[in-house]
């Protein structure tokens, strides 16, 4: 396994990172390997289970933790960072993009704080499947490139097996990264980290606040992108925001099954401020954050405010107007107008009052199926109307683009968890081949995938990876 590092980020101030080795496991086995994406990256060779554990360091590689603070539930933190996961290195893959390596619960770092550095199985392969899902899906993600066991267990509630996921990133820089330098008035650091940003991610942006502008509008896009396919990220902290705008850091994720705007499933998200609905809002405010953050950068700060307000206050403009071409497509409609709003919110009014399963009732929308996915079927018939009067000549082939059949639906990411934990890894590998393809035809192998889960079925709470 021949990995050809090109590392940018260690030759940044030394503030930004501190060099910290993975620490090794006792006997690991590999779960997965994603042979795809290392042919995209340029990877070549077997994958080796000893670089992929964290037991041998690559040629080139520079192991390191990054710093980070973040706003966690709203809460400020000035102190976290990589405290289970180092950065292996990055590479430039066929496209001439820069990606970050990274090893997850390889171990404690100097930003442990008192984590044991390490990650249990369920949460490594809930990333994998709802990462590799997404991608699929074509929004914005970080990749899992492998999958391994260690061989050691780890004290959680309950002594569980533990795993090291090897993730792909163009970058693990976050909006709580900006947000360390800045709460330190560390300027040195805040400048290296922007122009590097700027040159790695956004290389049209002229200064900070074409910067903002920019982060904002794709992550925007991304979280419209997620509501789209029901999908609730869980912990939206500032810590857990993407500079590049990918969808990072999937911990009590979840695509909802039934649908309602308030559908919450991560255990500690007691007051739901991570929501369904509340995504966007959350969103604006996370960038808000990241405003505060590049204000110290502005020559004239009182201006820098007043402009930086403003470019956060169009947060909620664009999108909206990037959900609305996201529902549109949903529906069949490839030349949205602010009029659609309105039949796309009735949908999902009715969808709402019955929690009907979002990815079953937008699948079955273009066929003679769609009435059966609703208890009111006279509703759904009055809206089917104005819909078939609205929709575009073309409707079926945009909706079949736009509607996946299969999303890993939450009870069957638990079933696969559990049967890996009893040594069982057909059901993931099983589920992951369903989920990499969900706009595909249903076959006998990968129906099951498209099925609701039954009430008895249903798993309603997700857990954070710690
Ligand atoms: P997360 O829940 O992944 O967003 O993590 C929040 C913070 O807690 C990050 O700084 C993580 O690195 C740290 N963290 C989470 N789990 C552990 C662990 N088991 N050991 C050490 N640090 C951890
Ligand atoms: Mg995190």
């Amino acid at each position: 396994m021949k990995i050809p590092f090109d590392n940018s980020y260690v030759n940044l101030p030394a503030q930004l990172y501190v060099a910290t080795p993975p620490t090794p496991v006792p006997a690991p086995v590999l779960i997965s390997y994603n042979q795809a994406l290392a042919d995209d990256l340029g990877i070549q060779g077997a994958p080796d289970l000893a670089i992929l554990a964290g037991n041998a360091i690559p040629e080139g590689a520079a192991p390191i933790a990054q710093a980070y603070a973040g706003h966690q539930f709203g809460q400020w933190n000035p102190q976290l960072g990589d405290g289970r996961a180092v950065l292996l290195g990055e590479m430039i893959d066929h496209a001439g993009l820069r990606r970050d390596i990274q090893l997850k619960g390889s171990g404690q770092t100097p930003f442990s704080r008192r984590g044991d550095g390490r990650a249990w199985l369920g949460p490594v392969l809930r990333e994998y499947l709802v990462s590799e899902a997404m991608h699929a899906l074509g929004v914005p993600t970080t990749r899992a490139l492998a999958a391994v066991t260690t061989g050691q267990d780890i004290a959680r509630e309950t002594l569980l097996p533990g795993a090291v996921l090897a993730r792909v990133a163009q970058s693990h820089i976050r909006v709580g990264t900006f947000q360390y330098f800045a709460a330190r008035q560390d300027l040195v650091a805040l400048r290296a980290l922007t122009d590097h940003v700027i040159a790695r991610h956004y290389p049209t942006a002229a200064d900070p606040a074409a910067l903002l502008d920019q982060v904002i509008t794709r992550y925007a896009q991304l979280i419209a992108q997620w509501m789209g396919f029901g999908f609730i990220h869980g912990v939206m902290n500032t810590d857990n925001v993407s500079i590049a705008g990918e969808t990072i850091d999937y911990g009590p994720c979840a695509f909802m099954d039934g649908f309602h705007p308030s559908q919450v499933f991560s255990a500690i998200d007691r007051q739901g401020r991570y929501a369904y609905a509340n995504q966007p809002q959350i969103g604006a405010w996370n960038m808000a954050q990241f405003a505060t953050s590049l204000i110290p950068l502005m020559p004239d700060q009182d201006a820098a405010i007043e402009q930086f307000t403003a470019a956060v206050n169009r947060f909620g403009d664009i999108y909206l107007a990037a959900w609305r071409a996201v529902f549109a497509a949903k529906i069949g409609i490839f030349d949205p107008t602010p009029e659609d709003t309105g039949l796309i919110q009735t949908l999902l009014d009715l969808m709402a009052s019955e929690r009907a399963d979002f990815t079953g009732v937008f699948a079955h929308l273009g066929s003679d199926t769609a009435r059966d996915q609703f208890i009111d079927r006279a509703a759904f018939d009055a809206w089917a109307v104005d819909w078939k009067a609205r929709r575009s000549n073309d409707f079926a082939a945009i909706m079949a683009g736009a509607n996946p059949r299969i999303i890993p639906r939450n009870h069957q990411v638990e079933a696969a968890i559990q049967a890996a934990v009893a040594g069982d890894f057909a059901p993931f590998h099983a589920m992951l081949g369903a989920v990499t393809q969900p706009f595909a035809p249903l076959t006998q192998a990968t129906a099951r995938y498209a099925t609701p889960p039954t009430s008895a079925e249903q798993v309603t709470r997700t857990f954070c990876g710690t």
